[in-house]
């Protein structure tokens, strides 16, 4: 097989690119997803959250190299045995490139680890890592003119489908290539939306971005690696099955949005941290709440 742009060796059979042309594809992807969708202005000040895994540190690097002014922010969830090895990976990676980086975690913000909070079996393991993260990330987000997440097609669309299948008409709204900011929320862009998660690997391969190929020890919990394997098993025998979910999505996700989203003045305040919240506390405030009472802090 042959690259369809200069006709050297293409890399495999399914990417008629050689090696140059490939990386040239990626970062073209990238470039048009944030120019076609308005996602950043040039020289925008962006932070982005990196969990020091393939996804995030592509992002990293693609943002860098288009000349966005970039920051890394790490949040250290305290799983022990890969939290620390991420974080290894993170800051060796941000070293070579004279890229900043900043590192917060559930023990300073929280008082106990991820480890810790499952260990109570009060809540599932993704639900407090999930809530409890996004709240970080928002949080110290702030003052950025976006904070930009490694999202690829394949997690999209496994989201999209977790939701139906869930029949979660409330997160249903929540994927999605951009969300728009608020005196409450910092925007977040996703610029690797239509780029699989095997292009984003080939890319690391290819550039010498070195990642160690850890899993989270609760991921065996998640409802998503199920989604993972049914997809990728569609994607298999129809091409195409994920871009079409999220294309879908994308046009429908309008009607749910002029019916369903709150405005500014429809949010409140959390009385204890300060964020938003539409009850007395936020959810993450209740469920710190709840994981201190189980440990017994
Ligand atoms: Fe967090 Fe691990 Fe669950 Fe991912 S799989 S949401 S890292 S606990």
């Amino acid at each position: 097989m042959e690259c369809e742009i200069c006709g050297e060796r293409a890399i495999s059979s399914s990417l008629e690119r050689c090696e140059r042309h490939f990386i040239d594809y990626v970062h073209e992807t990238v470039r048009q997803t944030i120019s076609r969708w308005n996602l950043l202005q040039d020289g925008a000040r962006v932070i982005v959250a990196v969990s020091g895994g393939k996804d995030s540190l592509t992002t990293l690097d693609i943002l860098d190299r288009l000349g966005y002014s970039v920051t890394a922010l790490f949040v250290d969830e305290g799983i022990s045995g890969y939290s620390e090895h991420l974080f290894e990976d993170l800051t060796r990676f941000c070293k070579d490139r004279g890229i900043s980086y900043k590192k917060i975690g559930f023990k300073q913000e929280f008082g106990f680890t991820q480890d810790e909070a499952v260990a109570t079996g009060v809540y599932h393991p993704c639900t407090i890592c999930g809530t409890l993260r996004r709240y970080l990330l928002n949080k110290h987000a702030a003052g950025y003119d976006a904070l930009v997440t490694g999202h690829n097609l394949d997690d999209e669309s496994q989201t999209i489908m977790i939701n139906i299948f869930r029949a979660n008409t409330r997160l249903f709204t929540r994927p999605g290539l951009a969300s728009e900011p608020s005196r409450w929320f910092v925007r977040k862009i996703k610029p690797l939306y239509f780029l699989t998660e095997k292009q984003v690997l080939i890319y690391t391969l290819l550039t010498g971005i070195r990642t160690q190929s850890l899993k989270c020890p609760y991921m065996k919990a998640a409802y998503r690696a199920s989604m993972r394997e049914e997809l990728n098993q569609y994607e298999a025998s129809h091409p195409g099955t994920k871009r079409n979910i999220v294309e879908t999505h994308s046009k429908i996700k309008s009607m749910f949005l002029s019916s369903s989203q709150k405005t500014d003045a429809d949010i409140g305040e959390c009385e204890r941290c300060g964020q938003a919240s539409n009850e007395r506390l936020c959810k993450a405030c209740q469920m710190q709440q709840t994981i201190r009472r189980a440990i017994g802090r």
